[in-house]
């Protein structure tokens, strides 16, 4: 394993709008940042199409573009971009060390931007179906299914919005959803429940998507909950909607979490641990937009700024101490 001699001021892991931000903002304070961008790159946005709520582009921005814009501008800014999944970090550590495969690289503070991933139903048949008719993205993938039935299940407003998307392909979109009230925003359900190309599947849990043996999906088999009684739906694709699971594995037993996996923050973006700061949907299950998550992006830069600035000051400090006895 080589180890790097190079110690960062500040490193970033995660490329959403939460890392770049933080890119930004650490480059233009001179922090010379260094933001590893996983396989994932660019975040969740890069799944989206029209961005219409991100302030300053009135008549909306497409997610990739956006995203393009933004590494292009911490980019600028000298902001350094290296793409890998980083495999291990190790807090316990000061400097903190970061590994990527071989390699490894060490940072005086550490700015966590993972943000969070698709949550999946857990069934055998959906994992072997992943891709092959199953998706967790319907604009990637809603284009494979015109004039076909598809699914999709969720009762959130990812799921509504999915829905209603995928009706521009789909001949006819079940919405299945395991209780007898959805979870969504009330403008986002109107949407849903106005939309005629929508059937609604209501208080079933799906308990199996065919036909893995053939290696592509041809129904959903759904449960009542109340009556127990099963039945198949014949569809050509399965959409699931069902949330998000924060991208936090790295960092087990090493930050403070909630019960849900979501990295704790107190005092804007500082985690438990001095010197670690979190920002985007890795620590937010409540807001989950890209401007929120730019701003706390923002937020961890600074206060990384503030806690660098102090560590300096009191380096010097002992320094200064040191030779004084
Ligand atoms: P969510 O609000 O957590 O909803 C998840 C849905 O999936 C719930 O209806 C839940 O059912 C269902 N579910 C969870 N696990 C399930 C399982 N194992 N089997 C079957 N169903 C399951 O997640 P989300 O819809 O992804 O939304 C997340 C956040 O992003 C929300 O704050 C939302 O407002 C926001 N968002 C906003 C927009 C927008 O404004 N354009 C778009 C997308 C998301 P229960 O209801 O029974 O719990």
């Amino acid at each position: 394993m080589s180890a790097s001699d190079d110690v960062r001021e500040v490193m970033i892991i995660g490329s959403g709008p939460a890392g770049l931000t933080a890119a930004l903002y650490t480059a233009r304070a001179s922090l010379n940042p260094l933001l590893v961008e996983g396989l994932e790159a660019g975040g969740q946005l890069m799944l989206t199409t029209m961005v219409e709520n991100f302030p300053g582009f009135r008549d909306g921005i497409m997610g990739p573009d956006l995203m393009g814009e933004m590494r292009a501008q911490a980019e600028r800014f000298g902001a350094e971009i290296i793409q890998g999944d980083v495999t291990a970090v190790d807090l316990r550590e000061r400097p903190f060390r970061v590994t990527i495969g071989a390699k490894q690289w060490r940072t005086r503070a550490l700015i966590i931007a993972t943000g969070a991933s698709a949550r999946m139903l857990g069934l055998p048949s959906e994992k072997a179906l992943m891709g092959r008719g199953v998706s967790t993205c319907a604009t990637c993938d809603g284009y494979f299914f015109r004039n076909l039935e598809i699914a999709v299940v969720g009762g959130g407003d990812s799921a509504m919005e999915e829905a209603v998307f995928l009706t521009r392909f789909a001949s006819k979109v079940y919405l299945i959803h395991r209780r007898k009230e959805l979870r969504a925003s009330k403008i986002m359900q109107e949407k849903a429940l106005a939309n005629e190309k929508i059937a609604w599947i209501w208080n079933s849990e799906v308990e199996e998507i065919k036909d893995a043996g053939n290696g592509q999906v041809t129904a959903v088999v759904v449960r009542d909950r109340d009556t127990a009684v099963r039945s198949e739906v014949p569809v050509s694709g399965v959409f699931v909607a069902i949330g998000h699971r924060p991208n936090t594995s790295l960092f087990t037993g090493q930050v403070a979490m909630d019960a849900n996996g979501y990295i704790k923050t107190g005092e804007g973006s500082r985690t438990n641990v001095p010197g670690v700061f979190a920002c985007g949907d890795v620590q937010d299950h409540v807001y989950r937009q890209a401007i929120t998550a730019a701003g706390s992006g923002c937020m961890a830069a600074i206060d990384a700024e503030r806690y660098l600035e102090n560590l300096a000051h009191a380096e010097a400090s002992a320094s200064a101490e040191r030779s004084v006895t």
